[in-house]
């Protein structure tokens, strides 16, 4: 019974770990959103907000499952916020930030499987799916950017991030395969 309650830290661990991540991403992805909208790329900017409160959705369930399990959810987030980075970086390091996630979410999925908490490893699961969904537009906004510079970000330029539905990006793209 004594490896249970070990099985249980580490789990309340990783979940807390990812939390930390998801709040790094929380405040990047806001802070993006807010620069991209002030130099006018309103529709990139809507797209980046939705992803934000998918990171939003994604820290309140993990601190959901961390308090069930009578842990304590962090509040620090893992990274500090970069700002002022130009279009295409912003792209090519949330790219990066979510390649971590899935890499990282893997290896937390193991670690509930390991320890028999399927809970824990299904909230993995959907959020490896999620974050797979905002590598793949990182991506494709990364490559529309390099095949035609200019002519892309020209078709960004305007709208309101302001009247972007408040879902998120994964549902309004339909939500996440099952
Ligand atoms: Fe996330
Ligand atoms: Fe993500």
């Amino acid at each position: 019974m004594a490896k249970k309650t070990s099985g249980k830290d580490a789990v309340i661990e990783v979940l807390n770990r990812a939390r930390a991540a998801e709040l790094a991403a929380i405040y990047q992805y806001m802070s993006q959103h807010y620069e991209l909208a002030d130099n006018d790329y309103g529709q990139l900017a809507a797209q980046l907000k939705l992803v934000g409160i998918d990171e939003m959705r994604h820290a309140e369930m993990l601190a959901e499952r961390i308090l069930i399990l009578k842990g304590t959810p962090t509040s620090k987030p893992d990274l500090e916020t970069k700002k002022k980075q130009p279009v295409l970086l912003i792209y090519q390091y949330n790219e990066g930030l979510e390649e971590g996630a899935v890499r990282d979410y893997n290896q937390f999925l193991a670690v509930c499987r390991e320890h028999g908490d399927y809970v824990s490893a299904k909230i993995f699961e959907q959020l490896i799916v999620e974050e797979q969904i905002h590598l793949e537009y990182f991506q494709d906004v990364i490559g529309h950017i390099k095949d035609l510079g200019n002519v892309y970000l020209a078709t960004q330029v305007g709208g309101a991030a302001e009247g972007a539905p408040a879902k998120g990006f994964v549902a309004s793209q339909g939500g996440a395969p099952a």
